[in-house]
This record gives structure tokens, C-alpha cells and sequence, in this order.
């Protein structure tokens, strides 16, 4: 977590891996076409921000918005299904703006349709952060949205507000910022209530806040203040600030960066990594057991990452992305993690150096059984019995 951050021009300026969140309201006219001279002004701000040597990923809503004219929808509001007909036109627009305005500044763009399950479930969470992680190694910008074509009511996010934040702690951004038609948390709504006060700086998201919210608006935005919140505690929970900053003019994160506007700043409550290795050590069961040899109590005791070849032997019944133990030859529990392999594969990779991993299992596989971000040390603990 980035800490003595004091103002939301601070946030921008430290932050080194940032989610920007763009609703529909910004990007879409109400005839549905795209407005393009906003979001080359956006572009030329990504690119300003990655020039800073910043990590950007960006959750855009707007294949609604960008689909129901084109299919001849119009206006009225949609059935679920046609929502969905709506998206599935929508997204290659958008994606394809967003690509050309891009290339611009010779920026690849890559596309990501998540659901609710690809954040929640361990193993697909497993799957998204790394192919994320990739692209950002490879210097792409991910272009993530809710895949709305096939998630239905029970499986969905609804808002990227909440999706945002959740790509925000799955890959450990130190910073989300939402984008939207109003600069910040008022204490009542500023258009109703020219009086209401505006916070710069939020500590902690207590009940009182929670009730600043108040009713999501109409139109084309799913989300409002209320799903701000939400995202807001998701994100300051796992250690990631969070901005609200209004996106409506040209460049709105420069001017926030140069300080010329100002955002709320919800600042984060606790360390990313900390926050992830305490939800890796505190609430999951474990499904199999992995006994290592001494080298590798060592290696896991400096920090690293566990490899095959310090397996020697494993137990249990689970699956790449599972909950593991982590044992020394009496038995004694080292460590817990996330598994990067089946189990019959680790039967087969056991004190393989990771080099011998693709001749072994056929395939080119990760270098580590478990990888020292999956991992937590939870102590010599005896063994039961
Ligand atoms: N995923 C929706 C879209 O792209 C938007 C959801 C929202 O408004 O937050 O149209």
C-alpha cells in the first residue's frame, strides 16, 4: 500500500499501478456514438501516465449504451436479453474505439470480459490475474468489462463500479479511480442540496457515509454513489486507494494529477499483499498437503517461492488454483498456498528441477508449485495425533 498519501493529486502522482473506471455517461452520447474527442483526451492522459513509468488498466462500461442504437433499440429501457444483444454489438465498438485512440500514442490494447466467478472463484481469479499480469509485462493495456453477453442476473457484477474494484485488489493496484458525472462524496446530493458538504479525504467508510450515498440515479449508469461505496470498501479493504473524480471535461486525470480539480480520496485501510496472504492463511480449507525437504524450508523461510524441486512427496485431493499445505518431513505444518498444478501433476514434477517441468507433463507449465504471492508462512504447528 502506498502510505503519506495526504490529496487525491498525491494519489495519481504516487501510485504505480492504477484501474481507471469510465462509466457510460462520460464516454456515450445519448445517440449512442462514442465520444471520440473525450476519449482521445483520455488517451493522451493514459499516455502521459504511463510515460511516468505508471501500469494502467482500464474497466470501461458502455457496450449497452454503444450497442442499443445500433441495433435500432432506442431508448427504452431493455429485457435482459436485449441488454445482452446490446452488449455483444456494443463491446467490439469500444473496443475498437479505445484501440484506435491508442495506437495513437503506440499503445496495445487487449480485451478482458469478466463475470462475477472469474474474481470469486479462486482458480478462474487464478486465471484472469495471470493472463492480466502478462499483459501488463508486456506493456499492453487491458480493456476489462463485464462480459454481459453471457452473465446473467444471479452471476453478475451489474456495475463496474464494483467490478473495477475487484480487478483493482485481484491484481494488487495501489490505486482504482472512478470516473463519473460528479467530482466526489457530498454529505446530500449537490443538485438538490446546494449546501452539501464535500469530502476530500476519506478516512474510513463508517455507517454515516454509507448513507451519503443515497438512491442510484436513472439513465444509462448502473451504478450512482451507492455502488461508489461498495466498490470503495472493496477496494481500501485489500490496501487500494480510491478515487471519485468527475471525468465530464477533457483530461480529467491530468487535471486531478496537476491538481486543478479536485476527487474524493477514500484511502486505503491496510497492505494489498498482507490483506491477500491474510484471506490465504485465515479462511480457506485445505485440500492437499505438499512435503518439502530441508533446502526448501529454507527457501520458504527467506521468502521464496516453493518449487518442485523441493517436493518430496504430495497427499490429497485437489486442483490448480486450490488450497494447499505446506509440510517438513516430521509433519509440521510450514505454510499454506495457493497451488499452481493438479495433483497428479505435482506427483509427477516432485523434485524435478522447474526446467524438467515440460518434458515431464508435456507442456511448458509456471516455474514455481506455488508462487511466494500465493503463499503465507503459518508456523511450525505439530501435527495432530
Ligand atoms: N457493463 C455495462 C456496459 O458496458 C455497464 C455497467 C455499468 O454501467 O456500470 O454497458
Amino acid at each position: 500500500m502506498i502510505s503519506g498519501i495526504n490529496s487525491a493529486h498525491e494519489a495519481l502522482e504516487k501510485a504505480k499501478r492504477i484501474v481507471v473506471k469510465i462509466g457510460s455517461a462520460l464516454l456515450v452520447e445519448d445517440n449512442g456514438a462514442i465520444r471520440s474527442k473525450w476519449l482521445d483526451a483520455l488517451a493522451d492522459d493514459i499516455a502521459a501516465l504511463r510515460d511516468q513509468g505508471k501500469e494502467i488498466l482500464i474497466v470501461s462500461s458502455g457496450a449497452i449504451a454503444v450497442g442499443r442504437t445500433h441495433l435500432g433499440l432506442g431508448l427504452k429501457s431493455l429485457k435482459l436479453e436485449e441488454k445482452q444483444a446490446a452488449a455483444a454489438t456494443g463491446q467490439i465498438k469500444l473496443a475498437h474505439a479505445y484501440q484506435s485512440t491508442l495506437a495513437r500514442h503506440d499503445i496495445t490494447v487487449s480485451q478482458i470480459l469478466l463475470t462475477l466467478e472469474d474474481t470469486e472463484g479462486r482458480r478462474r481469479h487464478l486465471n484472469a490475474r495471470n493472463t492480466i499480469e502478462t499483459l501488463l509485462k508486456l506493456g499492453a493495456i487491458p480493456i476489462i468489462n463485464e462480459n454481459d453477453t453471457i452473465a446473467t442476473s444471479e452471476i453478475r457484477f451489474g456495475d463496474n463500479d464494483r467490478l473495477g474494484a475487484r480487478v483493482a485488489t485481484m491484481i494488487g493496484a495501489d490505486l482504482l479511480v472512478l470516473l463519473s458525472d460528479i467530482d466526489g462524496l457530498y454529505s446530500d446530493d449537490p443538485r438538490k442540496d446546494p449546501d452539501a458538504t464535500y469530502f476530500s479525504v476519506i478516512n474510513a467508510i463508517t455507517p454515516e457515509i454509507e448513507d451519503m450515498a443515497g438512491e442510484p440515479p436513472v439513465g444509462y449508469s448502473s451504478g450512482g454513489m451507492i455502488t461508489k461505496i461498495t466498490a470503495g470498501k472493496i477496494a481500501t479493504d485489500s490496501g487500494c486507494h480510491m478515487l471519485i473524480a468527475n471525468g465530464k471535461e477533457l483530461n480529467p486525470l491530468m487535471a486531478v494529477a496537476n491538481g486543478q480539480k479536485r476527487a474524493s480520496l477514500f484511502l486505503a485501510n491496510t497492505a494489498p499483499q498482507a490483506a491477500r496472504k491474510s484471506w490465504i492463511a485465515g479462511s480457506l480449507k485445505s485440500d492437499g498437503v505438499v512435503v518439502v525437504d530441508d533446502g526448501a524450508v529454507k527457501a520458504l523461510s527467506k521468502g521464496r517461492s516453493l518449487l518442485p524441486a523441493g517436493a518430496v512427496r504430495v497427499a490429497g485431493s485437489f486442483r490448480r488454483g486450490d488450497a494447499i499445505l505446506i509440510e517438513n518431513q516430521s509433519g509440521e505444518e510450514l505454510a499454506r498456498g495457493l497451488v499452481g498444478y493438479n495433483v497428479e501433476e505435482v506427483a509427477l514434477i516432485c523434485g524435478k528441477r522447474s526446467s524438467e517441468i515440460e518434458k515431464t507433463l508435456g507442456y511448458e507449465g509456471r516455474e514455481e508449485l506455488i508462487h511466494r504471492d500465493d503463499l503465507v508462512l503459518t508456523g511450525l504447528k505439530r501435527k495432530k495425533g
